[in-house]
C-alpha cells in the first residue's frame, strides 16, 4: 500500500486529510509538528510527504532540508501545503526543493490530483533506477556471501547460518565440524588453476551429498571447510557423519588431467559446551583438526581440553603487552589518504606500531586482537587518538592543507559508556576541530547492539566528527543493513582491491560497492592499492580516495611531514605534478 505522511500542526486540517487519504486506500500517518514529522519519515520511509509550511519550532522548510540531507529520505516526493498563496511564498517553497505545492484551503480533488501526479512521476523516475540498484545489491550480497568456486556459503554466511541455527535450537547441542584437506597444496601445486577449481568443486559436492538439507557446509579458504549439523547433537551420530564424509572423499576423483586421491581430517566441537560463539567453536574444532593431521590425517577427532588452542606464547605476549603500555613502547605511523580527483594528500590514517625492546617491531595484526581481549586496547587506543590528533593540529597550524586524520576505534573502545565525552575532552584540550577527525569502525563494533551503536554514532556526528566503516566486505552485514548507521565514508577492504583488474569477482564487487555507496551519499576509500592498474580501475569507477603502498606505506610523522612539504601528489591526476 502507498504510504503518505501528513505533517501539519493544525489538528482539524491534519485529521481531515488523513481521513481523506484513508478513504482513498492510502496508508496514512500524521505528525503534529516538524520534528515529529522528520523522525516518523525516517522510521516509516513514506512514498510521499505532505507538509505544512508554517509550523512552530521546525517549519516546513526545515523539515524539507533535514529530509533532503539524509540519503535515506532525500528522494521522497514532497508536497507543501501553504496557507498564503502569495507568490513569494510559493517561490520559496519550490526553490527549497519541494516537488509541488497545494494552497490551503483546497478541495479533496485538488489534493488527490497533486498526490496522483507526484506518485506517477516518482514511479517513472525511480523504477528503473531502483530495480538496477536492487539487482546490484543482490549481486553484491551474493558475491560477498558465497565462495565463487564451489558456490558454497563462505565464512560470512556461515556466521549468519550459525546464528540462525542457535536461535532455532531447542535444548540440543550443535556440532561444528572443521574439515581440512590433508597436504592439499601438494596436489594443487601440480595442477592448472581450472583443474584445481574443478577438483575443489567435486570435493565440495561430495561433502554436501553426505549431509542432510538442514545442515550447512561452508568453504573457509583453499583447503578448509566447516560443517554445522543442525539437528544432531549426539556424539555417536556426529561421529558417523564425519566417518561417512571421510570415506566418500577417499574414493578417487577423476578429472580430464588424471585421477587424484584426497584425504581429509576433521575436528569436532559442540555448542554450547565447547564454545559460546562461533569463533571459539571454530578455534577448538580447528585445533582438533590440526591435531588429527599431526597424527597422520584421514581421520576425525573430538575436541578435548587436552588439545592446545592458545599456546603459552599468547600468555607471554600478554605480559609484555601490559609492560609496553606502562613503558609507552608505542608509536603512531601515518599512511596518506589521497583524493583521486586531485591527486592530493587530504588526510592520513593513524596506525599504531609497537616497538618492543625484545621482539622488535610487532605488527598490530598480532597484538590488537590480544589487546582487545584483555581490555588493554582502551588505554592504547586513547593514546593513539591523543597522539594523532595532536600531530594533526601541528600540521594544520603549519599551514598544510591536511584536512582529516582517521583513527581506528576498536569494538571495546566503542562500547565504553563515556566515549563521546572522552573524545570531546581530547579535542578541546588540543583545540582541534571535530571535523578534522574521522573514526574508523568495523562492523563487529556495530552489530552486537545496533540501537546503542546508532545512538553513539549520532552523538559523535552531531559533534561534527566523521564516521567511516572500515574493512567493508569482510563483516557479515549487508549494505542494506548498514544503511541505518550514519556513516560518511565506506572503506573497502584491501582483499577486494587486490587484483581488482584480473579477478572478475573482485571487479564485480568493487563496481557494485562503489555504485551503492555513492547512492547512499557515502564517500568511498579503497585501501591497499598496490599497483597502477588497481589505481586506474578505481579512478574509472570514481572511487573518492585511496591509500596503499602504491602511494606510500604507513610512515613516522617526520617522514610524513616531508611528503607534505614536498607536496607529493599522485602523478597523472588533474594537476599533473610528478612527486
Ligand atoms: P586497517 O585499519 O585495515 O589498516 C590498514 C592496514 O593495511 C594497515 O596494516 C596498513 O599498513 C595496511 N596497508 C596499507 N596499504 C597497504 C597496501 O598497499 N598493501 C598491503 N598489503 N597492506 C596495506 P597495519 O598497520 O598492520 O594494521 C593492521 C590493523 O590493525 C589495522 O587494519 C587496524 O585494524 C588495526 N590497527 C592499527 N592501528 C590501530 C589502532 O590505533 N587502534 C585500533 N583499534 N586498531 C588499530
Ligand atoms: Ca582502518
Ligand atoms: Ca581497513
Amino acid at each position: 500500500m502507498t504510504k503518505i505522511l501528513v505533517i501539519e500542526d493544525e489538528e482539524p486540517i491534519r485529521e481531515n486529510i488523513l481521513e481523506l487519504l484513508a478513504a482513498e486506500d492510502f496508508e496514512a500517518a500524521g505528525a503534529e509538528n516538524g520534528l515529529v514529522g522528520v523522525s516518523i519519515a525516517r522510521e516509516i520511509l513514506p512514498d510521499l510527504i505532505i507538509c505544512d509550511v508554517m509550523m512552530p519550532d521546525l517549519d516546513g522548510y526545515g523539515v524539507l532540508t533535514a529530509l533532503r540531507q539524509d540519503p535515506v529520505t532525500a528522494a521522497i516526493p514532497f508536497i507543501f501545503l501553504t496557507a498564503k498563496a502569495e507568490r513569494a511564498d510559493l517561490r520559496q517553497a519550490m526553490e527549497s526543493g519541494a516537488d509541488d505545492y497545494v494552497t490551503k484551503p483546497c478541495t479533496p480533488t485538488e489534493l488527490l490530483k497533486a498526490i496522483a501526479a507526484r506518485l506517477k512521476r516518482q514511479t517513472n523516475i525511480t523504477k528503473p533506477y531502483t530495480q538496477a540498484l536492487r539487482q546490484a545489491e543482490e549481486r553484491l550480497n551474493h558475491l560477498l556471501h558465497y565462495d565463487s568456486v564451489t558456490n558454497l556459503p563462505n565464512r560470512l554466511l556461515l556466521r549468519e547460518r550459525f546464528a540462525q541455527i542457535i536461535s532455532d535450537r531447542q535444548e540440543n547441542s550443535v556440532a561444528l565440524l572443521f574439515l581440512g584437506l590433508d597436504r592439499f597444496s601438494r596436489i594443487t601445486d601440480s595442477l592448472r588453476n581450472q583443474d584445481s577449481d574443478r577438483l575443489i568443486k567435486q570435493i565440495a559436492e561430495r561433502i554436501s551429498e553426505t549431509l542432510s538439507m538442514q545442515d550447512t557446509v561452508a568453504r573457509l579458504n583453499a583447503d578448509q571447510f566447516v560443517v554445522i549439523l543442525a539437528t544432531l547433537g549426539q556424539r555417536q551420530t556426529v561421529a558417523s557423519v564425519a566417518h561417512s564424509i571421510l570415506l566418500y572423499l577417499n574414493e578417487p576423483f577423476n578429472l580430464d588431467c588424471g585421477q587424484f586421491f584426497v584425504t581429509a581430517s576433521i575436528g569436532i566441537a559442540f555448542y554450547p559446551s565447547e564454545g559460546e560463539n562461533i569463533e571459539n567453536l571454530m578455534k577448538r574444532a580447528a585445533a582438533a583438526m590440526f591435531s588429527t593431521q599431526k597424527l597422520g590425517g584421514n581421520n576425525y577427532q573430538f575436541y578435548t581440553g587436552n588439545i592446545d588452542v592458545n599456546s603459552a606464547e599468547a600468555l607471554v605476549l600478554e605480559t609484555s603487552l601490559r609492560r609496553a603500555v606502562e613503558r609507552n613502547e608505542f608509536h603512531v605511523y601515518y599512511q596518506p589518504l589521497v583524493e583521486l580527483s586531485s591527486g592530493n594528500i587530504v588526510g592520513a590514517e593513524a596506525l599504531v606500531r609497537w616497538l618492543s625492546p625484545t621482539r622488535g617491531m610487532v605488527s598490530p595484526a598480532e597484538f590488537i586482537p590480544l589487546a582487545e581481549e584483555t581490555g588493554l586496547i582502551v588505554p592504547i587506543g586513547e593514546w593513539v587518538l591523543q597522539t594523532a590528533c595532536t600531530q594533526t593540529k601541528i600540521w594544520q597550524d603549519a599551514g598544510f592543507s591536511f584536512s582529516r586524520i582517521s583513527v581506528n576505534l576498536s569494538a571495546r573502545q566503542f562500547s565504553q559508556p563515556n566515549l563521546s565525552q572522552k573524545i570531546v575532552q581530547i579535542l578541546e584540550n588540543i583545540n582541534l576541530h571535530p571535523s578534522a577527525l574521522e573514526l574508523e569502525l568495523t562492523e563487529s563494533s556495530l552489530v552486537e547492539n545496533a540501537d546503542g551503536a546508532i545512538a553513539t554514532l549520532n552523538e559523535l556526528k552531531k559533534l561534527g566528527i566523521h564516521i567511516a566503516i572500515d574493512d567493508f566486505g569482510t563483516g557479515y552485514a549487508s549494505l542494506s543493513y548498514l544503511k541505518q548507521f550514519p556513516f560518511d565514508t565506506l572503506k573497502i577492504d584491501r582483499s577486494f582491491v587486490h587484483n581488482v583488474t584480473s579477478d572478475s569477482q573482485n571487479t564485480a564487487i568493487m563496481n557494485a560497492v562503489i555504485q551503492l555507496a555513492h547512492n547512499l551519499n557515502l564517500k568511498v576509500t579503497a585501501e591497499g592499492v598496490e599497483t597502477e592498474a588497481e589505481l586506474n580501475f578505481l579512478c574509472e569507477q570514481q572511487c573518492d580516495t585511496m591509500q596503499g603502498y602504491f602511494f606510500s606505506r604507513p610512515i613516522p610523522a617526520a617522514e610524513f611531514e616531508k611528503l607534505l612539504i614536498s607536496n607529493k601528489r599522485l602523478a597523472g591526476r588533474s594537476q599533473s605534478l610528478s612527486p
